[in-house]
């Protein structure tokens, strides 16, 4: 199902009069986990402002070790549903487990897979099921196939509106977090017909290069791109503030952006 051969038109995911896989870039943006309301709400408003699409936030977080903060839960899901509601703007959240998935797709518009889970085959099975797009991402270790059969999971549980997302690999390279696989974008687009979505901040691990790959992914095809963005990097609660945006850069970004391919 995941194949263009059976389906030779993309896959465009239209969501509350956003396109997803048609001729404009989505920007999702925001923080790597909400923290509270009033970060959120802050951080809300300047993705509308700079022309963002789409908040993300992570409620639920999957960390490395098990005494890092694991996120604010049910109660980050209601503030960041509340933040996105205000600033009109739609909604991606992060699902670890299958049990979480009902209560994440009552808050959000769009769920996440993380690359830690690309293959927890009963989450993808659960996801089938739950009436809501699905950002898809990369496993760090997965080939091209292994996505795709990933994909092949929610689509034949009933869910046609899956996205992929490259979101870096791990290689020998130690200079950046993970190395952005830039031909993932068109292979994956020439092998299927569903978005592609790039994540620069995870890709590189580093702010510096978040700018430089985000256009290199707009010039290789990308149909969105999801961008971690804060207001106080140095003090995130996760690891992630040093691959996050400060808020002017994003606004940057994008507006360089809407020269290289128009933004929804
Ligand atoms: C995230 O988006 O904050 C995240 C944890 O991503 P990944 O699963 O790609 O590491
Ligand atoms: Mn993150």
């Amino acid at each position: 199902l995941a194949s263009r051969d059976f389906h030779p038109e993309d896959t465009v995911i239209s969501i509350k009069g956003v396109d997803i896989g048609g001729k404009e870039l989505v920007v999702m943006g925001g923080p790597c986990a909400v923290e509270s309301a009033a970060q959120i709400d802050e951080i809300a408003g300047l993705v509308k402002a700079a022309g963002g699409q789409v908040l993300r936030g992570g409620a639920f977080k999957p960390r490395t070790g098990p005494y890092s903060f694991q996120g604010t839960g049910v109660e980050g899901l209601i503030m960041m549903a509340e933040a996105g509601k205000k600033h009109d703007l739609l909604t991606i959240t992060e699902v670890m487990t299958p049990e979480y998935v009902d209560i994440c797709a009552e808050y959000a518009d769009i769920l996440q897979v993380g690359t830690r889970n690309m293959q927890n085959f009963d989450l993808l099975r659960k996801l089938g099921e739950c009436g809501k797009p699905v950002l898809l991402k990369r496993g760090f270790s997965a080939t091209y196939d292994e996505l795709l059969n990933a994909a092949e999971y929610i689509l034949a549980g009933g869910n046609p509106n899956v996205m992929l997302c490259e979101r870096g690999i791990r290689t020998f390279e130690s200079y950046t977090r993970n190395t952005l696989d830039l031909s993932a974008i068109p292979v994956l687009q020439s092998l299927s017909h569903l978005p592609v979505i790039s994540d620069p901040s995870h890709g590189t691990g580093r702010r510096e290069l978040v700018e430089p790959m985000t256009k290199a992914s707009v010039a290789a095809g990308a149909n969105g791109l999801i961008i971690e963005m804060h207001t106080d990097p140095d003090n995130s609660m996760t690891g992630d503030g040093v691959q996050s945006l400060f808020p002017d850069q994003f606004a940057n970004l994008l507006q360089d952006l809407e020269k290289l391919a128009p933004i929804v």
